[in-house]
């Protein structure tokens, strides 16, 4: 009966455990719950069994270069990665942008990464109209994803940058834009979606880890500034460490 009632309430997408990873969502995104009972040591302590962990495996799936579900919305601006091993994906960049800067929502960011940014709606377009540029992913403030480019191709979100010795970063890695600033707090739901995406990367491409996740203020140092002193790189390790852990644990049962 207490298992029902939590997966029912998993199923509902409440968190039962006040800032674990298993936290509200969009009830129809939550696709797969895990719930692990450790019957061990009830067995042990002859004791009904304990909720010691719920795992939310990631909700994002890559297939041929695809996020799904992501919404897609291709950007003309990116090319071929180079061959020959250079161009594997061992790097994730993370990135802000907002359009115009420091306001959300519009549709300006989808706009410019598909070159028909409407100069007239904004003094700053102007200035950036003529840029081509993208990411392979945008998560907005709602935590929504759209993916502008394939992430087997090479988009173009890094510019001149440097990751442990080796130079074009836009080559080997794949890059996150987060609806925000350097200085707004980024919101819960751009969090979990990130937890979720991240986590979906390291699955899919096995040379990427969390040793290899960066800040394009990090690679483009007196460059570059984003995600910037807003973003909590403790928040996103600490919930990829949680997922690993509960997915290690969960293969002893
Ligand atoms: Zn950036």
């Amino acid at each position: 009966m207490l298992f029902i009632m939590i997966i029912s309430m998993a199923a509902a997408g409440r968190s039962l455990r006040p800032g674990g990873p298993f936290t509200q969502g969009a009830g129809a995104a939550i696709v797969a719950t895990t719930i692990k009972v450790r019957n061990s040591i009830a067995k042990r302590h002859n004791r009904f069994p304990i909720l010691t962990e719920m795992i939310r495996v990631t909700d994002f799936t890559i297939t041929d270069g695809r996020l799904a579900p992501a919404r897609w919305c291709p950007s003309p601006n990116f090319g071929p990665r180079p061959t020959d091993g250079a161009g594997d994906i061992t790097l994730l960049v993370i990135h802000n942008i907002s359009l115009p800067p420091g306001q959300y929502g519009g549709g300006y960011v989808e706009a410019f990464f598909q070159n028909r940014l409407p100069v007239a709606d904004h003094p700053y377009f102007a200035e950036i109209a003529a840029l081509q540029v993208s990411s392979h992913l945008f998560i907005n403030r709602q935590g929504e994803v759209v993916q502008f480019v394939n992430l087997n191709d090479r988009a173009w979100h890094a510019g001149a940058s440097c990751h442990s010795g080796r130079d074009n970063c836009n080559d080997y890695s794949v890059g996150i834009e987060l609806e925000g600033t350097d200085t707004d707090a980024y919101t819960d739901a751009q969090y979990r979606t990130l937890i979720d995406v991240s986590e979906a990367l390291l699955a899919a491409y096995p040379d990427l880890h969390r040793g290899r996740i960066t800040g394009h203020e990090h690679i483009a140092p007196g460059r570059k500034t984003d995600p910037g002193i807003a973003f909590n790189w403790h928040r996103l390790f600490q919930g990829l460490a949680h997922r690993m852990n509960s997915a290690s644990a969960q293969e002893d049962v």
